[in-house]
């Protein structure tokens, strides 16, 4: 449980982010982001490929949990009835409040809990701080200047992950 802007991992999409990936490493919880880690901002249906990946990983016995800094209920609402998980709103991070809460609620324990998203100044900070796995993802969609800003100032952290290649990974189209 540290400050730490470096990432454990790091992945093209959270469609690279496989079951046997996180069953190698002993996670039994996926806590994730919403905004451009499942979908892009404003969409309030994931796309296909997202509700498979989705599935695979619960099919494998893993637990998935929303927790968002978003505070529209309706979109947070809509997103984990799609896939029948449950979820934190608000949730502040960086701050590694809303992650422990979530840890309380689900019963589980900080080693066997990894945190995705797409942001090191909020999801890797808050996944460091909490002391669980930290993944961090290519953001979907960079819909504005102050995100492409936001996007570069990360960079260097992200170039810093000890798995960096992964992130260059393409996935195969189907
Ligand atoms: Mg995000």
């Amino acid at each position: 449980m540290s400050f730490s802007l470096i990432p454990d991992y790091s992945f093209h999409s959270i469609c690279d982010v496989s079951p046997d990936f996180l069953k190698l490493r002993g996670i039994k919880l996926l806590l994730l982001d919403l905004d451009n880690t499942l979908a892009p901002y404003g969409t309030l249906e994931p796309s296909r490929e997202i509700a498979d990946w989705a599935k695979s990983v619960k099919d494998a016995g893993i637990e998935l949990f929303m927790v968002s800094n978003n505070h529209g209920e309706t979109r947070v609402k809509a997103f984990a009835d799609r896939f029948g998980i449950g979820f934190i709103m608000g949730a502040n991070k960086p701050f590694a409040s809303g992650v422990r809460k979530a840890l309380e609620q689900l019963g589980k324990t900080e080693k066997e809990t990894a945190l995705a998203g797409d942001q090191i100044f909020t999801d890797v900070i808050a996944a460091n701080s909490a002391g669980v796995t930290s993944i961090i993802v290519e953001p979907i969609k960079i819909i504005n200047p102050l995100l492409n800003m936001r996007y570069w100032l990360e960079a260097p952290f992200r170039a810093m992950c000890p798995n960096k290649n992964k992130i260059k990974q393409r996935r195969k189209k189907a």
